[in-house]
């Protein structure tokens, strides 16, 4: 077997979550190893792919804070309002950005425009090396550190680390390999998402409507598009992606209706199936798992990036602090420090995010009826409405000096 090469911090996955984390510690006297299966500029990338993300307001302040939203802002397009209502029924709520006292409520950026900032950064990171394309095959503890193997074609080189991060994602290789069990509840149910071109303008506005068909999201996106998120139930998936543009424009028209005028234009769809997944363990000795890895949820509020960019900010303050104060930044005190940081936050998007699918997806009439009571009572409550718009946004709890635009 080869000498382990060393490092201070071994990434696993290269995705949104695993490629922030290196670039939040650019300044950081550290070496930093990122694997990664799929080259960061390749089309089958499976994070940097043409989903449109709505990042809240708070993970935009975390990227200023990194340096990187001067990159991102002239592919983004600001939400400066959401308008959230049930078809059929009297409830609708609306959230304006005036009204927040902020300039936008979130922006929409796609997930390729992400990427292509993220890997021109880690690019230029002297402290950083990226193994693409190349795999984790094997994990041990040894001495003071966490070895691993990695794959890359028909060579095997081992890095030793003194911290590992799982960042690949809902069937993370790591927690496998470890037997590191997970929670898992499938929707049944899959997210549709396309571009699409409106007759009217967007105005900026989100819009997320709870249909009989399932929930749908249309995001302000740039060249006046809107980016679509529709939730089908799974045996209802085949038929409308085999569907032509004009019969799926139907479709989504009679569900969403005029408010953006006669829908004009379809572009690429593209299904992911749905499911919860929670990892039952967050933290290890030399080992933290962000992102996906730690927590997959349903799409319907947009908030599984927001939760693992939220992961980047509170672990790159922990790893930033332990070494300011001479600590070892795989020491499981330095990590329980993170997750303890962490816990309410994920409990809270996750049961919130979770209600809204069952609450959303259920046609009795009774849960219908609850909804738009709930949906009526958030426009004439300002502090229900408030809370909404701060869960919306990502500023509740503790925020790490990222989350407050500062710099670490
Ligand atoms: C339809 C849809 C719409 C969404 N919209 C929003 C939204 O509007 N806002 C929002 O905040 N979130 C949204 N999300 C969620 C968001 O896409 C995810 O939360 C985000 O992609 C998680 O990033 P990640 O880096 O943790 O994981 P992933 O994106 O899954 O990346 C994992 C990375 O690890 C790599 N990898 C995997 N296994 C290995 C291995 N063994 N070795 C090396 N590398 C490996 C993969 O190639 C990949 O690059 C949406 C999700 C869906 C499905």
């Amino acid at each position: 077997m080869s000498t382990p090469k060393n490092a201070d911090l071994l990434i696993i996955g290269g995705g949104m979550v695993g490629a922030s984390l290196a670039c939040a510690l650019k300044e950081k006297p550290i070496k930093i190893v990122i694997v990664e299966a799929v080259p960061l500029h390749s089309q089958n990338q499976p994070s940097y792919d043409d989903r449109a993300i709505a990042l809240a307001y708070g993970s935009q302040r975390i990227f200023q804070g990194m340096g990187l939203w001067p990159q991102m802002a002239p592919r983004a397009t600001p939400i400066k309002k959401i308008h959230i209502s049930d078809k059929g029924h009297f409830g609708i709520t609306r959230l304006d950005s005036e009204k927040e006292g902020v300039e936008a409520l979130g922006q929409v950026i796609a997930g390729r425009d992400i990427g292509n900032v993220l890997a021109e950064q880690l690019a230029s990171q002297e402290n950083v090396e990226l193994l693409t394309p190349a795999k984790l095959s094997d994990i041990r503890y040894v001495e003071g550190a966490v070895e691993a193997d990695i794959s890359q074609g028909e060579q095997t080189v081992t890095i030793k680390a003194k911290l590992m991060v799982a960042a690949d994602g809902g069937n993370s290789s790591v927690r496998q390999l470890l037997g590191i069990a997970s929670d898992r509840q499938a929707y049944g149910q899959t997210a549709i998402i396309a571009n699409i071109t409106p007759g009217r303008p967007h105005n900026n506005v989100a819009y997320e409507r709870f249909t009989d068909s399932g929930p749908l999201a249309l995001l302000p996106m740039s060249d006046q598009r809107c980016s679509l998120v529709w939730t089908q139930w799974q045996q209802d998936v085949d038929e409308v992606m085999g569907l032509d543009d004009a019969e799926f424009l139907a479709r989504l028209q009679a569900r969403f209706g005029y408010r953006l005028g006669a829908l004009k234009q379809v572009g690429k769809r593209a299904a992911y199936p749905l499911c919860l997944m929670q990892s039952k363990e967050q933290i290890r000795p030399r080992l933290a798992i962000i992102g996906n890895a730690a927590h997959a949820i349903h799409p319907i509020a947009g908030q599984g990036f927001n939760l693992g960019i939220r992961d980047v900010s509170a672990l790159a303050e922990c790893v930033s602090d332990a070494l300011a104060s001479g600590q070892d930044i795989g020491d499981l005190a330095v990590l329980q420090r993170y997750a303890e940081w962490r816990t309410q936050d994920h409990s809270e998007v996750i049961r919130f995010t979770d209600g809204l699918v069952h609450l959303f997806s259920n046609a009795d009439p009774l849960a219908a009826f609850g909804r738009n009571v709930g949906l009526t009572l958030m426009e004439k409550l300002p502090p229900l409405k408030r809370l909404l718009g701060r869960q919306a946004m990502g500023l509740r709890g503790r925020q790490p000096r990222l989350n407050r635009g500062l710099s670490l």
